[in-house]
């Protein structure tokens, strides 16, 4: 046996168990209450801890090319940050360009994690051109182990596709084995709203957000939910941040559809759109699309997180400079790179916000961070628990490490993180992948490039209903 986690607490998606967990090969070979020593080439103790799946965040932007330039955080320190933060696997988004083919853009994203990534990672494409040669190559890149595909409704100009271009994708998707999913944000709209606002003189970071209002969020989700209906197909609503999208994702399950909604930190009330008032242009650092909403959203997304509503809570890690990068808006929010960093903080934030506070139980932390992701996008059961045969992924967890969340102590490249002075109780000590211990009481110790590509299987929706 190369490795025995001794002592510990077992929390899946199902249980929470004292029990001993064996690793050997990379692999789980045993889970039992009690497993001897001896026969260990290396023993950790985890007495007082929690020994949960590695967390799996099924939404980063790793260098991400934007404006001739990339996000800060690469595959490199994105990975870091990851691992530090007690995920053992991302999937991260391959864009494909105007006029380039979804295996260029697998190939590109491929060259760029290879050799860099600390963790194991795997991708969804994004198609932003859908011709039908296009259409035709999905079912390629399912074999190749690409199993989503997102779609932009938002973006008007850049990224967005239309209603035929989406519901002929979803068709497509669906047959080939592969799951659709949607940034919901009415981007005609939008744009109508950002040109009155500047026209205005309205630049600051706030129309950032007055400019997206959950309306189009709402009616965007709406639309691809009937779009998907149409087209026969499951559909996934990335980055979900407000309630009349959660409502629209709960009726449209109460009526035996499959929809998938995912959530992200940011949305959940730690900050919100007051943020955007912070000063001396501070409240660019909270510009991400969807934007933050007022506080009157978060409850509704927690209660669709308890009821299962909601699936997945995943990062959105698009980290931009707030010096250098997001300065480039000073004069006009729309040239505000989208996004903030993430990666690091999703588990031990959640965990507080949510068992700590009695929203959500231990096991529906798992399942909301790990598990469910797992099997909505093909990984399960090689990810995404600790069983028998399973990666030896895992995060050594301890609920009673108490810290202030801070730039200081982040692994990742940017030079902010938004939840800065959010104070946890508990918080990833160690993270295992695949049997290698890659990080350890504040420091990564995994090497670049030891992260696999993992070949994602065909989507089985029978396996997460509710
Ligand atoms: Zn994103």
């Amino acid at each position: 046996m190369d490795l025995l986690i001794k002592g510990g607490t077992v929390v899946t998606a199902q249980e929470m168990v004292r029990a001993d967990v064996g690793i050997e090969g990379g692999k789980v070979v045993e889970v039992a209450s009690h497993i001897d020593a001896t026969a260990a080439k290396k023993v950790v103790d985890a007495s007082g801890k929690y020994v949960m799946p590695g967390a799996i965040d099924a939404h980063t932007h790793f260098k991400m090319p934007f404006m001739g330039a990339y996000t800060t955080d690469d595959f490199l320190t994105g990975t870091r940050s990851a691992a530090a933060g007690g995920v053992t696997c991302i999937i991260d988004f391959a864009l494909q360009s105007k006029g380039g083919s979804l295996k260029q853009a697998l190939e590109t994203w491929k060259g760029m994690a290879e050799g860099n990534a600390i963790i194991d990672y795997a991708f969804h494409i994004a198609i932003t051109d859908c011709t039908p040669s296009i259409l035709d190559e999905i079912k390629d890149m399912v074999q190749e182990g690409v199993t989503s595909f997102k779609f932009f409704m938002a973006y008007k100009g850049s990224l967005m596709v239309d209603d035929a271009a989406l519901f002929e994708s979803l068709r497509v998707t669906s047959e080939c084995g592969a799951l659709g999913a949607v940034h919901a944000e009415n981007g005609f709209i939008i744009d109508v709203l950002q040109k009155e606002a500047v026209a205005r003189g309205n630049v600051a970071p706030k129309y950032h957000a007055l400019t997206r209002p959950p309306e189009a969020e709402g009616e965007a989700t709406r639309r691809a939910i009937s779009l998907a209906k149409m087209a026969g197909a499951p559909l996934l609503v990335v980055h979900v941040s407000a309630k009349e999208a959660v409502r629209a994702i709960e009726e449209a399950r109460m009526a035996g559809q499959i929809v998938y909604g995912e959530t992200c930190p940011q949305y959940l009330g730690i900050i919100d759109a007051s943020n955007y008032e912070e000063p001396d242009f501070g409240g660019a650092k909270y510009v991400c699309s969807p934007p933050l909403r007022t506080k009157d959203h978060p409850p509704v997304l927690w209660d669709a997180l308890r009821f299962g509503f909601l699936q997945e809570v995943s990062s959105d890690h698009c980290s931009f400079d707030f010096n250098g990068q997001k300065r480039l808006g000073k004069d006009d929010f729309r040239a505000i790179p989208n996004g903030c960093p993430g990666v690091e903080t999703t588990l031990g934030v959640l965990h507080n916000e949510g068992v700590n506070k009695g929203r959500i139980s231990l096991n529906q932390l798992v399942a909301l961070v790990s598990t469910n992701s797992a099997k909505i996008y093909g990984l399960y059961p090689q990810k995404g628990t600790i069983a028998v045969g399973s990666d030896a992924d895992i995060v050594i967890f301890d609920p009673d490490k108490e810290l202030v969340v801070s730039q200081k102590i982040m692994h990742h490249a940017v030079d902010y993180t938004p939840f800065e002075g959010y104070s946890v109780k508990g918080w990833p000590v160690m993270t295992i992948s695949r049997g290698e211990i890659i990080y350890e009481d504040g420091e990564v110790k995994g090497a670049p490039g030891r992260g696999k590509f993992v070949p994602r299987k065909p989507i089985n929706t029978k396996l997460l209903l509710a």
